[in-house]
Order: C-alpha cells, then sequence, then structure tokens
C-alpha cells in the first residue's frame, strides 16, 4: 500500500477500494473541484455491490469506515451512514456502461461554468482532449437526485465519458476510479483552455482530416466510446461558425457602432 496513492485497475481487496475513494476525495476537494459536501465518488465493487463515498460530508475528510455498499438497485448492504443523494445517477451509468467501474462527480468551477451557461467542451482545441475524452456534451438540466437527471443524462451516457450537467457540475466515468479521477481533471484543465483561449479572442481548431488522424490513434490506445466526426463533435475548422453552439460574435465600440447608423443614414438619403 503507498499511501495516498490511487493504482490503476480493479483487482484489489474491499480495503484498499475503500481507501483510494477517500484519496480520491482528498484529492478533487484539495483541488477546488468541490465546495462543502459536494462531490461524490463510486466503484463497482463486483457484479452485485457498489461502494459509494456518503451524502453529508466533505469528500475531502472521508475515512474508509464511512462509505457505504449498496446493491444495484441502491439499497443499502452495510456502512452506518447514508448513501451518496447522487447514487441513482451513478447506478444508471452502471447499468448503461458495462465497462465502467468506478464514477466521479464534481463541481469544478470552470468547467461548472461552461456547464451553467451551457457550452459543451466540444471544440477540436487540443490534440489529446480530442483523443482522450472526444467531446464533452451539456446533458439538459434535471433536478438533482430525481428521474430527471437520470433520463436527461441517459441518452449521452452510452457515447461518452465524461459529461457536463447543466447547471449543476460534471460527471466523468471510467474502467477503474484512477482513470475517472484522471477524466475530471482532464475535463477542468481543457475548460481552463477553452475559456483563455476565449478570452485571447482567437482559437484555432484542429482540420476535420486532423481529427480523424487522432481518432485512428484513439482506436489504437483502446478508447472505443467516441463517436465518429460529426458537425459538432468535435467542432472543426471546417464546422466552426456553422454549428448551433457556436454564434458568429464580434465586437464594436460605441464610436464604431454611430459611424456605422451614420454611413447607412447617409447612403438611404443620397439614394432617396
Ligand atoms: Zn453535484
Amino acid at each position: 500500500m503507498l499511501g495516498d496513492s490511487i493504482s490503476p485497475g480493479m483487482a484489489k481487496a474491499e480495503d484498499e477500494h475503500r481507501r483510494e475513494i477517500c484519496s480520491a476525495g482528498r484529492r478533487i476537494h484539495a483541488r477546488g473541484f468541490v465546495a462543502a459536501t459536494d462531490g461524490n465518488i463510486s466503484i463497482r465493487l463486483d457484479s452485485r455491490r457498489i461502494l459509494t463515498s456518503p451524502t453529508n460530508i466533505s469528500k475531502g475528510m472521508m475515512l474508509p469506515d464511512d462509505l457505504v455498499v449498496t446493491d444495484l438497485q441502491g439499497r443499502k448492504l452495510a456502512g452506518r451512514r447514508e448513501p451518496s443523494s447522487e447514487l441513482a445517477m451513478h447506478l444508471l451509468i452502471y447499468q448503461l456502461r458495462p465497462d465502467v467501474n468506478a464514477v466521479c462527480h464534481a463541481h469544478p468551477p470552470v468547467a461548472t461554468a461552461h456547464a451553467a451557461a451551457c457550452l459543451p467542451l466540444n471544440k477540436a482545441l487540443l490534440s489529446e482532449i480530442v483523443m482522450a475524452l472526444g467531446c464533452v456534451p451539456v446533458a439538459k438540466y434535471g433536478t438533482p437526485g430525481t428521474p430527471e437527471l437520470s433520463d436527461a443524462l441517459a441518452p449521452l451516457i452510452p457515447h461518452h465519458d465524461a459529461i457536463l450537467m447543466a447547471n449543476h457540475g460534471v460527471v466523468t466515468f471510467g474502467a477503474d476510479l484512477l482513470t475517472a479521477f484522471f477524466r475530471m481533471e482532464t475535463v477542468e484543465h481543457f475548460a481552463l483552455v477553452s475559456l483563455v483561449t476565449g478570452l485571447l479572442g482567437k482559437q484555432v481548431l484542429l482540420s476535420r482530416s486532423d481529427v480523424e488522424k487522432l481518432l485512428v490513434a484513439r482506436a489504437r490506445y483502446g478508447i472505443t466510446t467516441a463517436s465518429g466526426v460529426s458537425p459538432d463533435c468535435p467542432v472543426t475548422r471546417e464546422t466552426a461558425g456553422s454549428v448551433a453552439s457556436e454564434p458568429a460574435r464580434i465586437s464594436i465600440t460605441r464610436e464604431e457602432l454611430e459611424a456605422l447608423i451614420e454611413e447607412a443614414v447617409r447612403k438611404d438619403r443620397a439614394r432617396s
């Protein structure tokens, strides 16, 4: 056992899984991905049991004994605390994705800001992101802990490994806890790069053929979730400006606007 580390893979004793969920909790808290008692983490222990963080505790302060074991319907099997209030979302992901054994939910601020603005992270800005995640869509808003939220997420879960939840946060998942946690880090990092390139006023997107080459490489790395190239996933140099999420924006000063209006009025008068 290596202190506070999280090791790859799922072939571990339950004690080790408990310790690693606590370690992942400390990391998402230390990185500012959650505030107060936000967020939740779970893993699939076996074909009938889920190990989840409990509700109403800081994810940075959990001890292995705080965790709760439930069945795949969310009924508590062991633990003195109550399971996460978002357990239904985790169970839905395990049900729809037999390849997934770990789920991370947090509210990292830059990615969550994109979710609140209903802006998917779907631009072909960074080669590594196209390979690692493809696109990160926004699931429409649903009240946390209700079937509304599950209904919003369900159509996206089979095709993505990371999803922004409108007006709420982010959920990531993978074959093991380390993968799910890394995906959370990657989403927030990508959201930050997207924000800064937006502030710089220039985003040079990869071309469709660049993206197709990356998708071939993706298959080579054994990442199979990504769909092919569609007009808005990812948005490439060719499709930028033509998809709904990409309105053409310009900014002008008040003086420039007044000059344009004056010019239009003058031309109109000259014509009549
Ligand atoms: Zn949440």
